[in-house]
């Protein structure tokens, strides 16, 4: 099934120049670039992009971390692009993240784990929209 999903490159994969890996490695794999665009979040909108989370302990740390330095948000397309995207990630804990997967090879901990990746499709949809005008995405 052709799928869009939302593919952030995070704070702390922007500040270590890690950006044309990570682009490299979703080109690589064949996945599409429909919309991207470097962003600043502000607390309150790393706060609203992770609401799902707000009652979890590390909420907090997360959307400090998540609004501490500019990151990169894509729409990526292709078949089966959410858990493409999602397997080339690998594990939210980069100790057991599967070898030669982005978090496992760059990620520093369980959150500063470098990228983000939608978990479903109506996450994806939420998401991309979250980031993205219907102007800013190619067809
Ligand atoms: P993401 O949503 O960022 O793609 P994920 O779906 O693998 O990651 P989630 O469970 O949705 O993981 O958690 C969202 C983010 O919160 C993680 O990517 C990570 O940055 C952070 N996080 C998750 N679990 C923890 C934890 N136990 N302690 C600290 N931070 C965590
Ligand atoms: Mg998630």
């Amino acid at each position: 099934m052709q799928q869009q999903t939302l593919a952030i490159i995070k704070p702390d994969g922007v500040a270590r120049n890690l950006i044309g890996e990570i682009i490299g490695r979703i080109e690589a794999h064949g996945l599409r670039i429909q919309a991207m665009k470097m962003i600043h979040l502000s607390k309150t909108q790393a706060e609203a992009f992770y609401a799902v989370h707000r009652e979890r302990p590390f909420f907090q740390s997360l959307t400090d971390f998540m609004s501490e330095g500019p990151v990169v948000s894509m729409i990526l397309s292709g078949e089966n692009a959410i858990q493409v995207w999602r397997d080339l990630m690998g594990a939210t804990d980069p100790v057991k993240a599967a070898p030669g997967t982005i978090r496992r090879d760059f990620g520093q901990s369980i959150e500063r784990n470098t990228t983000h990746g939608s978990d479903g499709q109506e996450t994806a949809a939420f998401e991309t929209a979250y980031f993205f005008s219907q102007i800013e995405s190619v067809n």
